[in-house]
């Protein structure tokens, strides 16, 4: 035996500055220890590598990550369960606590019952295989996350990629189809660019030939939606009191999933939908059966967050504001790059080329602030881009600097 093919295969990589580099990174002041006049710190300034930085880079878009009321009840629920779940939920791993925050996940999405994962990937890679298999065909939007295309490929069913956001090429290539079952795949929002998936248009169509709609909610949940319900709440099919009068009866074909390690601050997914889909999924999904539960303190954390979600809805105001601040204060003057529409908390600015791209991240940062550049392959050639994210625990302080970083950054390029 010998390393060599990989050793050879990572100086490729590099050879190619395609290595990929974990930085360390933790809160600059412990969130127990943040004084009133702190407060900015919370959830926006890290040591990265052990300079302070502002970071732009998270997925904590509302802020909840540091929450005290979170760290509170995990503490609690620790103190009263102890740290480890000790088996899957099936054996002995099913706590009351997981039991409580599903039935919540359920009602605050006004879908019938939910089932919570250790992480958005496991459930994905779970659920798509439980509900197709050979001789089955999946339709999948071509700027799906990763985890949906692992769990298209492991379900072995018949793949078909379309054309991001193409719903003339989906309804044609479903209109094709010959397949017993049918499963349409689409991120709610997508992860690289921020826009919305058209939902009512991807369920009509499935309505009409007779497919499965399965949307991964991952960047949606918390920030859409008028109580942060989500993506469904977003284009009115679901609400506080359940299924919208429109949609009545015409839910049984969707497959709500979405995670809690990004807006809710947390850690771990859910899936939602009719009684007996969630039921298959408990009795079916693989990452459901044969994970151990998350800890009950991570689920208690969770029903705190749900509350703060739907309570402090201030948060998704101020990152309204936050979103309108910076495309006002940079659109107009940053000649070649542009910020794409985007009505999420991810705004991603294009630059172009990769040196570009990384020249700017690095001006950024020598200035105390950090936003990661997103190169090919994860987004395609030519289009390298700071992926900003906005978190209602920023100041409008903070987004100025950001803002003034990005037009010193334009001026030397
Ligand atoms: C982050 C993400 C996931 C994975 O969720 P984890 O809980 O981090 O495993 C799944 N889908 C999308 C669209 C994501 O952005």
């Amino acid at each position: 035996m010998t390393d060599l093919p990989f050793s050879l295969e990572l100086q490729a990589l590099a050879d190619a500055n395609l290595l990929r580099q974990r930085r360390q990174v933790a809160p600059l002041v412990a969130p127990q220890s943040i004084t009133p006049d702190d407060e900015h710190l919370r959830g926006t300034t890290y040591l990265i590598n052990g300079q302070a930085r502002v970071s732009f880079g998270s997925n904590d878009y509302l802020g909840l990550s540091q929450h005290p009321a979170l760290i509170a009840a995990a503490q609690e629920a620790a103190g009263r369960y102890g740290v480890g779940a000790t088996a899957s939920p099936l054996v002995c791993g099913h706590s009351p606590a997981h039991e409580a925050l599903e039935n919540e996940l359920a009602a605050m999405v006004g879908l019938p019952r939910a089932l919570y994962f250790v992480a958005g990937y496991a459930a994905n890679v779970g659920i798509v295989p439980a509900l197709v298999g050979r001789g089955d065909a999946i339709f999948s939007d071509a700027l799906n996350h990763a985890c949906l295309i692992d769990g298209a490929r492991l379900s072995r069913a018949d793949i078909h990629v379309l054309p991001h956001g193409d719903l003339a090429a989906l309804k044609a290539a479903l209109q094709a189809s010959t397949a017993r079952r049918k499963l349409v795949l689409t991120d709610a929002v997508f992860s690289m660019d921020g826009n919305i998936a058209n939902i009512p248009a991807l369920l009509e169509l499935c309505e009409r030939y007779d497919a499965w709609l399965m949307v991964d909610d991952a960047h949606g949940f918390g920030v859409l939606g008028p109580h942060g319900e989500g993506a469904l709440a977003h284009w009115g099919i679901t609400g506080c009191k359940g299924v919208q009068a429109a949609w009545q009866g015409r839910l049984h074909r969707l497959i709500y999933m979405a995670t809690l390690g990004k807006a809710a601050g947390v850690a771990g997914a859910f899936v939602a939908g009719e009684s007996t889909l969630v039921e298959w999924l408990l009795q079916k999904a693989r990452t459901y059966m044969f994970a151990t539960a998350a800890p009950a303190m991570i689920a208690e954390a969770l029903r705190a967050s749900l509350r703060v979600i739907q309570e402090e809805g201030w948060r998704r105001d101020h990152l309204a504001a936050l979103r309108q601040r910076l495309h006002q204060k940079i659109s107009a003057q940053l000649g070649g790059w542009h910020l794409m529409p985007s009505d999420t908390a991810i705004q991603p600015l294009v630059i172009g080329s990769n040196a570009d791209a990384l020249a700017v991240m690095a001006h950024l940062d020598s200035l105390g602030v950090w936003v990661p550049a997103i190169r090919p392959p994860t987004v395609p050639q030519g289009t390298a881009r700071l992926r900003i994210s906005l978190s209602a625990a920023h100041t409008c302080d903070q987004v100025d600097a950001l803002c003034h970083a990005l037009r010193g950054a334009s001026c030397r390029a």
